[in-house]
Order: structure tokens, then sequence, then C-alpha cells
């Protein structure tokens, strides 16, 4: 979990960027699975079959938005205006179809928009709120989850760190086995490896993949 449920939406692809790429919301009724187990929607809430088309592209769409525009921001950069314009779009569709009522006022989501508002304002409330500062990008070259870093100092450099943090340190440590093993003679790729970089590279890492 990223800390935010927007969030949460952008990292239901898994290795994004990679051959291996998983989309955990591939239809609408995954769609309809995940919001339910996110706590988005009741446990029996559905949509009509003829509108699933729709809710299957506009859920792609937003979250696309958000990876965009998270991604821009988590690496420094300003979101693009395409991203903004989609999340906002949407978030106005869904409240033009809403009630409200009472007080404190609450708004009641109408059909789809059940499902899609929430995400859709709560994408909104993160990209004006004032936790925008500690959005980071998982540094996992093959995961690049969105985060918020709640930790106290902003040290926080993995999605997860059971996974991703771990991940890393295994690879860390095996690197540095082979830091300290001499390459045998006659082996062209430790030669060329610490000739042209100084330092091991690990095989995953963008530098080593560029040289094949
Ligand atoms: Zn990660």
């Amino acid at each position: 979990m990223a800390g935010d449920i927007a969030l949460d939406l952008a990292n239901t692809i898994h290795r994004r960027g990679t051959p291996c790429v998983v989309d955990h919301l591939g239809d609408a009724d995954a769609i309809l699975r995940w919001a339910a187990a996110a706590g988005v929607v009741d446990p029996g809430f559905s949509v009509a079959p003829l509108k699933r088309q729709a809710l299957l592209a506009t859920v792609h769409r937003l979250r696309g938005a958000v990876i965009s525009a998270g991604t821009a921001i988590a690496d420094g950069n300003p979101p693009p205006a395409p991203a903004l314009d989609a999340i906002r779009e949407i978030a106005a569709r869904s409240l033009a179809g809403a009630t409200l009522e009472g007080s404190p006022a609450r708004l009641g989501f109408i059909g789809a928009d059940r499902l899609l508002g929430p995400l859709a304002w709560a994408a909104l409330d993160l990209l004006r709120g004032d936790e925008l500062g500690r959005l980071k990008r998982c540094e996992a070259e093959d995961c690049r989850w969105l985060f918020l870093d709640r930790s106290r100092n902003g040290s926080r450099r993995w999605c997860d760190t059971a996974t991703c943090g771990a991940a890393h340190a295994k690879r860390a440590n095996a690197d540095d086995a082979l830091v300290q093993t001499p390459p045998e003679a006659g082996d062209a790729t430790h030669q060329e490896r610490a000739a042209d970089t100084g330092r091991w590279q690990p095989r995953w890492s963008r530098a080593a993949r560029k040289r094949r």
C-alpha cells in the first residue's frame, strides 16, 4: 500500500516498462474486485454489462494520468498538462452527476462514478495536498511504484522494504562478493566491466543493458 488510494491505483501495474509487465486491472471484473478489496466501493457493488467497457477505459485513463503526473512530480518535474486534464475531467464528470446532502455535506456518487469519483477526487486531493513533497518513485528499476515517504527523515527508497528493498540488499551483497573475488585470467567479462566502469555493474542495471 502506497499510503494513498490514488497511488494504490497507479501501482496496479507491476513491472511497468519491462517485458514482463503485469496489469492487475486487466478487465472490468478485476477492477470491481480491486475496488471492493481497497474499500473504494461496497463488496456487492457492480456495473451494468453495457457500461463495463467504458469503466475499464476510464479507470485506465485515470491510472495513466496518475502515473504520468506522479512520476513527473517524484522526479522533480511539473506534471504534464494532459495528465492533469484527464484527472480534472473524470473528477468533474463524477461530481456533475453526484448528490450533495446534509451537514456536514455528504457527496453521493451515482452509478459507475461510485467507483470512479472517489479515485479521481483522491488524485485531485493528492496533487493539491501538502504531502506532495513526499511523493517518491521506488528505486528498483523493475518496479518504479509510486509511494508517499512518511518516514521522519524522508529517507525511504523502496515501495516496500520487504520486497524491493530486500532484493536490492541481496543484489548489493552479491555484488560485494563479486568485487572481492579477483577476476580470473582470460575472463573478458570481468576485465571489460572493470575497465569501462571502474566498478562492478549489476547485470540488471541500465548501464549494463545499454552495453549489450
Ligand atoms: Zn518497488
